[in-house]
């Protein structure tokens, strides 16, 4: 049954349907997007462009409730059950909602002595901005400690063990990820929140989960402050992005204000990208993308010449992976022999697109380098089974 609702969404992928001989598995660094994505566009484009916030024609009042309309879609698709006390603030993506929050949030809201909690093995994206924040505090006279979040060498989720030495009564913010960009893992965030208590703010760097499984702020397990995603990671056109804020604990994020143009297509692209997602169910998704995951890491697993990153060593390679290492549609390996950018070009002469390089993972040794397979929606299983073949050959 998930079979044909698969092969009916995969469909709708234009770019996919036109290149049968080759497989995108980039969808980490960013989506294809479907035709419901193009049309609004085009119909947007074709009927109503002008620029938002300004004007008294109904072009222009169009686009303003088009993109205030999609600030409550944000909202709605995120569970969020008290609207009117959030923020939707629009970005070109994670990179620039990160750096929103820790300059525009971040930097008025902490005080002499503060302590921050930082990931410093994930998305460098979710490390610079917040030791710029210390950097701009510190150029004010305010010092604030930056610590390490703990974490697990063997998998690369957080060492929640571990957590209670780096929590104390300074503790006034803690950044994190939801979705691992490199192991594909989940990071359990609700076990954060259980370590520094109701009180202290969480920024999630959703990056990897929005659009690919359910992210619900009204789950307890995800009680986190913002949520930072990329749109263009979504389905929604490049240079689109957002930040949701729940203005409960500390002072409210503001949106982004109308000095500028603001890159209007780009929001009318999110508000039917989420239409889509939420019609096609992140639920579903996530259970595609968990069992297409799954499949290549127990079978890449099995051959002698790969290593997964995040793969706990010495697991023998015929037992079955424990639950932990399932991974939401991101798998990213090494051959032991053959380097990651040469097996990418050999990939590549199969029509596989993938990414092989150093994955911006902050701490990372680049050297070495990996290839990361990344799903989407539109991946089936037929095209697993080749990359293991292919990947099966070069053993
Ligand atoms: N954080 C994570 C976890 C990511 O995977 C990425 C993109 N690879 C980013 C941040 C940066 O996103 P963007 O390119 O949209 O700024």
């Amino acid at each position: 049954q998930d079979g044909d609702w698969q092969r009916k969404l995969r469909t709708q992928f234009p770019i996919v349907t036109a290149h049968p001989d080759l497989t995108y598995l980039d969808s980490a660094a960013t989506s294809q997007k479907p035709r419901a994505v193009l049309e609004a566009v085009e119909t947007y484009l074709t009927t109503s462009n002008a620029n938002a916030g300004r004007g008294t024609y109904p072009w222009a009042n169009r686009t303003t409730e088009l993109v205030e309309r999609t600030r409550e879609r944000v909202k709605e698709f995120l569970g969020d059950g008290r609207p009117r006390r959030s923020t939707v603030h629009f970005t070109s993506g994670t990179t620039e909602g990160l750096r929103t929050v820790a300059r525009d949030w971040l930097v008025p809201y902490l005080a002499d002595g503060d302590e921050i909690l930082v990931p410093y093995a994930d998305h460098r994206a979710n490390l610079e901005p917040w030791l710029e924040a210390r950097r701009l505090l510190a150029e004010r006279g305010v010092g604030v400690r930056v610590r390490a979040l703990p974490r697990q060498e063997s998998s690369g989720d957080y060492d929640h063990r571990a957590l209670a030495d780096v929590v104390g009564p300074r503790t006034r913010f803690v950044a994190a990820t939801h979705v691992h960009h490199v192991y594909g893992g989940d990071m359990n965030v609700h076990r954060l929140r259980a370590a520094v208590g109701p009180d202290v703010p969480i920024c999630l760097d959703a990056a990897q989960s929005v659009g690919h499984l359910p992210v619900r702020v009204d789950d307890p397990d995800l009680d986190v402050d913002f949520v930072v995603f990329s749109g263009h990671k979504a389905l929604a056109l490049p240079g689109t992005g957002a930040v949701w804020a729940r203005n409960t604990r500390g002072p409210e994020l503001r949106p982004e204000g109308w000095q500028g143009t603001p890159n209007t297509v780009g929001v009318v692209s999110l508000l039917a990208a989420l239409d889509w997602l939420d019609e096609a169910g992140p639920e579903r998704i996530d259970r595609h993308l968990t069992r297409l995951a799954t499949r290549l890491t127990d079978r890449l697993h099995r051959l002698d010449r790969y290593e997964i990153l995040g793969c706990p060593a010495g697991l023998a390679a015929d037992s079955a992976l424990p639950a932990a290492q399932r991974r939401h549609g991101i798998v990213t390996f090494r051959h032991r022999d053959i380097p990651s950018d040469d097996l990418g070009f050999i990939l590549y002469s199969h029509g596989f697109m993938v990414r092989a390089d150093s994955l911006c993972q902050a701490g990372a040794d680049d050297r070495d380098g990996s290839v990361r397979v990344s799903l989407h929606v539109y991946n089936t299983q037929e095209e697993i089974d080749h990359l293991l073949a292919v990947l099966g050959s070069l053993e």
